[in-house]
Order: C-alpha cells, then structure tokens, then sequence
C-alpha cells in the first residue's frame, strides 16, 4: 500500500483498530530527518518533580537567580545545596505513626518554601526564587519576558505551557498533584521543544477531557500555522472533524486499504491493490501534490488540495 501523506496540514490517521494506522506512520515516517515523534506515555513524577524541573525550566531560572546576585546556581534549587536542611527540600515533614500511617506535615524552618531562609534574601526582578515557583505559568511569562528578570530562553519555554492550557499551573506545583491530562500536556510542551519540521503524535487525546482535547487542536493548529506539519493518529471524532486532511485505514476485500480525503471535500480515492504487502508512504509537499484545484481553508496560506496523490 503507498499512502501519500500532504505536508502543511493537520493530518489524521484513523482507521479501526488493528488497521495498521501505527505501523504504517511509525514504520515509515518516524525516524526521517526533522519529524519528531511525541509520544504520549504518561510521565513519571517524584514529589520533588514539577513542571519546572520536568521541563528544564529551572536551568534558565536559576542561572539568571545566580548572574543577577553574583553566586552559584545551585543555591536555586531545592533538590541540591539550596535546600532546607530540616525537610531537605521537600517542603514537608513526614512522620511515620507505626506500621499503616505516615502523616505529612508541613516544614516549620522552611514554612513549605523548601530553600535555606539565606537563599530566599536574593532576588531576581523583587521576587524570590520561592515566590517565582509559587508563580502561574501565565504570571510567570509575563514577568520572565521583561525587566531584570529577562530570560529569554525560560519566555520560550513558558509560552508553550501556556500554550498547552497549563497557564493556570504554578511552577513548582509537584508533578504528582496533577491530572492525568495535566501530565500529559506538560509532556507535550517538553517534547515540542525538539526542533522538527513534521510532528508525530500517537492518541493523543488519550485520557483527555472534552476542554483538554479542545486546547490540544489549538495548539496542534498554531504549530500548523507556524508552517509545520502534524500528523496525528487518532480516532478521536473532534479532531477528525479538526483535521485538514485523512487517511482513513480500513479492511477492504481482505486487503488493508487506505483512502485519503480532505475536510473541506471528502472524497474517496482509488480502490487498494490486493496484493502489496509491504506498507510506504512518501510525504508530499503542497507543491508536490497533483491538485484537480484549491478549496478553501480556515487558514490563509495553508496547503489546500482536494486531490492527493496516489492510493495504489
Ligand atoms: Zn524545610
């Protein structure tokens, strides 16, 4: 089977189960030059881990904390030479009541803040390391992106949290107190910092909420409108209905068969070839793709075709 896969555009995968959607997207377009597969696994989080740390946001910030007060930047973290010494940076106390129970109180030395009271009297832009963590996502773009506190590459790290939806999310918020899609999304805003040209997500909707899904699209969209391509496997029906262009996979005559059809004009394609065992597909430029004529987009300068290459 040879699929053509547009590049340009959101592009879905669907098929039923057992298709073979995975295997002919991982088989022959993850692993190229400059596509980036994201998975979506769910990310494993300590106490000590938040979407600061998890991210590499931390590295930015505490450089900046130890350039703007002349000392080193360990002292900005809590898991290392800046930590609290009672709770060593934990935040909390955990006190073991027999066998059964372990009852978590917070650190009377530290008030929670889990750095040394030394380290929290230098500040960067008025505010303590403490307080940057304490900081929404939103908040913090805004205070990274001027002043003393400048950090261009913490900004670029920042925008894409909010971009995700996680504007709400403080910084230092322990990854084991979030959602499962909340975990996910801070997933996806590490990886989206891999530099590529075409994105792979697997399911990404897996374990999202209706609202989730929806910020998903937006951000699946913006990188579309950045001049990437995204190919998303998927058979979640709201980001079908999303998409700019589908390869829908299916069981035709015993033979698995690939039809191809953009949003705005579905249209199915040529009828499968039984036999060609071996799946390919070839990415196709906008420039590249036969087109019987464009049709409109929701998006201005965005690759429209109504007529894909071949389905042999
Ligand atoms: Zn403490």
């Amino acid at each position: 089977m040879d699929v053509d896969v547009p590049l340009g555009v959101l592009c879905v995968v669907t098929g039923v189960a057992g298709s073979g959607k995975s295997s002919l997207i991982h088989g022959s377009v993850a692993g190229r030059d400059g596509v980036v597969v994201i998975d979506q696994g769910a990310i494993k989080g300590s106490r000590r881990s938040n979407p600061a740390t998890y991210t590499g946001l931390l590295e930015p910030i505490r450089k900046a904390f130890a350039k703007a007060n002349g000392v080193k930047p360990a002292l900005f973290s809590s898991n290392s030479e800046g930590a609290c010494p009672t709770c060593n940076g934990a935040g909390v106390i955990f006190t073991e009541l027999g066998v059964m129970a372990t009852v978590e109180s917070t650190c009377e030395d530290c008030e929670g803040r889990r750095f040394q009271a030394s380290v929290l009297e230098y500040t960067l832009g008025g505010r303590n390391i403490s307080e940057v963590l304490a900081m929404s996502m939103t908040e913090a773009e805004v205070f990274f992106s001027e002043g003393e506190a400048r950090t261009p590459s913490a900004h670029k790290i920042l925008d894409r949290l909010v971009d995700v939806g996680l504007g709400y999310l403080t910084l230092g918020q322990p990854l084991t107190t979030l959602s499962g899609g909340e975990r996910q999304r801070v997933k996806l805003a590490t990886q989206m910092a891999e530099k590529g040209d075409v994105y792979v997500l697997d399911e990404p909707t897996t374990g999202l909420h209706l609202a989730d899904v929806e910020n998903l699209l937006g951000l699946l969209d913006r990188l579309v409108e950045s001049g990437k391509s995204v190919i998303v496997i998927e058979h979640h029906q709201a980001v079908m209905a999303h998409a700019d262009w589908i390869i829908d996979l299916g069981r035709a005559q015993g033979t698995t068969a690939a039809r191809s059809f953009s949003r705005a004009r579905p249209q199915s394609l040529w009828p499968p070839s039984p036999r060609s065992p071996a799946s390919t597909s070839r990415l196709t430029s906008p420039a590249e793709r036969r087109c019987a004529g464009s049709v409109p987009g929701k998006r201005a300068g965005a690759a429209r075709c109504c007529c894909l290459g071949k389905v042999a």
